[in-house]
């Protein structure tokens, strides 16, 4: 069997054995939920429900007009308490939602159609996927409708299935394929008539291999689908990379995967497609890794999006020890939490919790010019050079040196012997670029 790569990139400790034998099982229903009204790249929500409304498990609370957008339902049935500005996990302060759950937990079924499923229309399935608020699950929270939503003057030939999961201690993406792959590929299915793409790929990296046992099996009588395994590196679930390392295509700078008549998505983004369409069930749950030493039992969930972090640690046992560092999402591009009275969202697939022992120090010392941060860029750019221009505020030179094309993956700062915070640098040089741009046109 032949194994696909890109070229750079870095191999970090991966740390999956903790959770990748453990299976998806339901967390508790909470009591309360947070659901902020902007969990998605694109126009924020307005709330349609009000304090003192009750509301349906499954109940749109939160939509806008924009087509770039995605909307929020409840994921419990019970009361509005409040709708007040909240820190979520992105730091920032947002308008949610706050819904005391009661005990009946009645389902909103408003969203299930009455057609046969082989008789829904593309546009129909385009218009369920964004009713029931669905975004990528592999973090970047991009609205699927749109994604699906093929301009006229596109060819779209390949329809990629993203089960690579490259991130060190995520096993979610990995737990479905081995328990739900019948159903990933059902989901599939209805994204590439929703887009009207011919051809699937669906691709897993080789630290996977009951995975890629199960979703061989779940592919055998669908010709038009292929699986290709890939080499355990990172980044090499980013679109980008996996494109190259599948097609050979390269995307172009500034660019979509659409440009190269590809379509990306994700393996969990499958199930919740598959989900709204057959069961009218909108975006309410998702699953999650909790993981690392600070937690006693680490496990695989499904959880009800909006449940606080700190319900979600108890589900793991609770802490073990002196946790130092607890960061939502994956370690190389996850956020670092000051606190877990924070809601989940959409794209939260792990609670990392680690001990002092395994949190990098923030001690920067002189670079010592060995290129590693250089070699180790999927994006070929000048990391350092980046970082530099960012931090001594050089902002106007960051175009020059292509900042924007920067997917964030953090392969230099991890890889960088002088433990210098590269990406932190260039997220603030991505940001003065945009505005020197904005301020310009
Ligand atoms: S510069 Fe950006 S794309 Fe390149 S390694 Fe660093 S974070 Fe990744
Ligand atoms: S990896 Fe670190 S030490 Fe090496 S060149 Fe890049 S910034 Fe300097």
């Amino acid at each position: 069997m032949s194994v696909l790569t890109f070229k750079q990139g870095i191999h970090p400790e991966y740390h999956k054995e903790l959770t990748k034998d453990e299976p998806l099982r339901k967390a508790k229903r909470p009591k309360e939920i947070v659901i902020p009204l902007q969990q998605h790249i694109g126009a924020p929500l307005k709330p349609i429900v009000e304090k003192g409304d009750h509301v349906k498990k499954g109940q749109k609370i939160g939509d806008t007009d924009s087509f770039v957008a995605a909307p929020v339902h409840s994921s419990v049935s019970g009361t509005v308490k409040a709708i007040e500005k909240v820190r979520t996990p992105a730091g920032q302060k947002t308008l949610s939602v706050i819904i005391e759950a009661d005990k009946e937990d009645v389902f909103d079924d408003s969203l299930k159609s009455d057609k046969e499923i082989e008789q829904l229309s593309s546009k129909e399935i385009i218009d369920i996927i964004r009713e029931a608020g669905i975004v990528g699950l592999g973090g970047a929270m991009f609205p699927t409708h749109v994604k699906l939503s093929v301009p006229d003057d596109k060819n779209v030939e390949y329809f990629i299935l993203n089960g690579i999961e490259c991130e060190p201690f995520l096993n979610v993406d990995n737990r479905m394929m081995i328990e739900r792959s019948k159903d990933i590929v059902n989901g599939m299915k209805l994204m590439m008539k929703a887009s009207n793409v011919k051809k699937g790929i669906i691709g897993i990296e080789d630290n996977k291999p009951r995975a890629i046992a199960n979703m061989k099996k779940a592919v055998e009588n669908d010709s038009n689908i292929e699986i290709k395994v890939f080499e355990t590196k990172y980044p090499q679930g980013g679109e980008k990379m996996l494109i190259k390392a599948t097609l050979g295509r390269e995307v172009p700078e500034g660019g979509l995967p659409l440009d190269v008549g590809v379509i990306v998505n994700n393996v969990t983004t499958a199930i919740a497609v598959l989900e709204a369409v057959t069961e009218g069930k909108p975006l309410i749950e998702r699953t999650i890794t909790i993981t690392g030493e600070g937690v006693k039992k680490p496990c695989n969930l499904y959880y009800s999006i909006g449940t606080k972090v700190k319900d979600l640690i108890n589900e793991a046992g609770g802490f073990e020890g002196d946790p130092a560092k607890i960061i939502l999402g994956g370690p190389m591009t996850g956020s670092a939490q000051p606190t877990i009275d924070v809601p989940t969202v959409k794209g939260t697939s792990g609670i990392i919790v680690l001990h002092k022992k395994s949190v990098a120090k923030f001690d920067p010392k002189p670079c010592i010019k060995c290129a590693r941060c250089v070699d180790s860029c999927p994006m070929y750019l000048l990391p350092l050079k980046l970082s530099d221009l960012s931090q001594y505020e050089k902002y106007d030179k960051l175009d020059e040196y292509d900042v924007q094309s920067c997917i964030e993956c953090g392969s230099c700062s991890y890889i960088c012997p002088a433990d210098r915070p590269l990406l932190d640098y260039i997220r603030i040089g991505k940001m003065e670029d945009m505005k020197l741009k904005k301020s310009s046109q």
